[in-house]
Order: C-alpha cells, then structure tokens, then sequence
C-alpha cells in the first residue's frame, strides 16, 4: 500500500513538473523596419509618414496584454536625431521592449555609431531572454559590416569575410548587408546547447533574412549560420525583417518569416502580433502583413 501510494506521488510530481515545463500561451507584438527620417519620399517608401504608422501601431498594441513587443531592425532611415522622434513613441509602448540592430540604424555620423546601441537601450548588440520555455536570441547582423563594424578587430574580420565570399559569387554579396563574427557564431553554439539542455524551444530574430537560397538581402554568412542550427532540433524560427516586400518558407523544420516593412507605402502600415501556444504560432497581421499559423513540431 504505501508503495502505491509512493508511486502515485511520484506520478503526480512528474505530471506537475511536465506541466510546468510546458508554456501558457503569451502574446507578442512585432514590428519592421519603422525606418523613420526626417526626409521627402523616395520610390515606395515614405519616411515621414513612419511616424503616425508607427503611432497607430503602438496605439494597437497598447490595447493587448502583450509580453513584449520586439522591433527587426532599421528604427530609422539615417541621422541620430531620428530616434529623437521615434523613441518617445516607442517608450510609451506599455510592454516590454527589444530593438535588433539593423543596418540604418548605423547610418550616422561615424562618431556617433558606438553610441547607437546605448541609444536603443541595448546594452549588449546580440543577447538573449526566456520567456516561458522559449529562449529568444537576439542576432546581430552588423556585427561584421562596412557600416556597423567599429573596433579595429570587427573591421578586419569584416573584409576577409567579404572577401571569402567574393568567391560564392551570391547576390547577397551587398555592402548593405552584413554578417555575424566568429565570436558570436561561438555565443550562438553555446546558447543553443544551454537551450538543448533545459529543454527550452529556441526563437531567432536578426535583421537579415538567412532561409532563402539566393535573395540578395541574406545575411552574409547565412549558410554558416543554417549549418549551425541545423544540429538543434529545439530551434522552431527565425524571424526577420530588412526585405520590406515579407517573405516565408520553412526549412528544416524552423519557420523562417520576413516581416513586412513599415516604412512602405504612403498610407498602409504593416506589423503584427504573435500568440504563442503549446504547439503553434498565431501570426495577426495588421495592414499589409498577413495572418499565418506556424505550427511547432
Ligand atoms: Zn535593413
């Protein structure tokens, strides 16, 4: 009797503790390429206008209990005193908040580019968070870039990487562009195995796309990065933006979606939230980004 009874307890604790690994559903706001200048319109995209989507945006979100809201990258077009304009309405965002670097973002004064970050509240350019059973990492894809490169060891890493590929002969070969050092290639493994032995899914956001074959906007060294996660079943997407057009695919199993960018158009907006459940990823899209399920296997 008292063995049953022992192993009824155990059972229950088990179960308990299944339970408990296991996420509750949260929400999350997403946000890409707001891209805001004070400067007249060019081609589709129209820089003064990100202001009031980006408002109207917030506005949206404000009225969901959202976990965090995250934004992929290009804050603004070009010139420091842009997030002057674009930070207040961000901080009244009344979730959590996580910028990704993207390659706008350093479209300052050479003097001025170490202090970015800082003036996006990061304190490290690439970082992770956990949120339930997620761990969330945040990519820096200008680490290694003719913009966003600062110190002298970056700058260096840079040209011979830009120079390798010189040889692939690939269209995402764009001083626009960029790519992520060996030191934090390094940062991803270890994280990934920290997320492998918690049992922890694992969700990407980078500015760069990394899932297509040959588009142009792809992070530099996309191909090494692919190769890296292709070893951790755990990692369930890479969510991006910097190709204002979206995209989608899935490959080995991860969700790779490219968000659409604010910035475009003169009177439609786009971002999006995103409900995450046991087993899926409710994508709501608003104005131009479309509502998808991604299911998590
Ligand atoms: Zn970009």
């Amino acid at each position: 009797m008292k063995k049953i009874l022992i192993f009824t307890l155990l059972l229950i604790a088990c179960k308990s503790n299944t339970e408990t690994s296991i996420s509750s559903d949260f929400e999350i706001g997403i946000i890409a390429d707001c891209q805001y200048c004070n400067c007249d319109s060019q081609n589709n995209r129209f820089y003064r206008q990100s202001t009031n989507k980006f408002k109207s945006a917030v506005e949206k979100l404000n009225t969901k209990k959202l976990d965090y809201t995250i934004h992929l990258g290009d804050f603004i077009d070009r010139d420091f005193e842009s997030f002057d304009t674009v930070l207040p309405i961000w901080n009244s965002l009344k979730s959590e908040k996580f910028h990704v670097l993207g390659n706008h973002d350093f479209s300052v004064s050479d003097y001025l580019k170490s202090l970015v970050p800082k003036k996006m509240g990061l304190k490290n350019r690439y970082y992770s968070f956990i949120k339930n059973n997620w761990r969330f990492i945040v990519l820096d894809g200008n680490d290694l870039s003719y913009h966003g490169a600062i110190t002298n060891t970056k700058k260096k890493e840079t040209d011979s990487l830009f120079n390798l590929l010189k040889n692939e002969d690939e269209p995402n070969l764009q001083t626009w562009n960029g790519g992520l050092s060996s030191d934090q290639l390094l940062w991803v493994k270890e994280e990934l195995n920290q997320a492998k032995n918690k049992n922890e899914y694992v969700g990407f956001y980078c500015h760069f796309p990394a899932g297509r074959n040959g588009d142009s906007h792809n992070l530099w060294n996309y191909k090494q990065f692919l190769q890296l996660i292709d070893g951790y079943a755990n990692v369930k997407f890479y969510f991006n933006g910097h190709n204002h057009n979206g995209d989608y695919l899935e490959k080995n199993n991860v969700h790779h979606l490219t968000f659409k960018g604010m910035l475009d158009t003169e009177n439609t907006s786009a971002f999006a939230t995103a409900k995450f459940t046991k087993d899926s990823i409710f994508i709501k899209g608003y104005g131009r980004e479309p509502s998808r399920g991604l299911k998590i296997n």
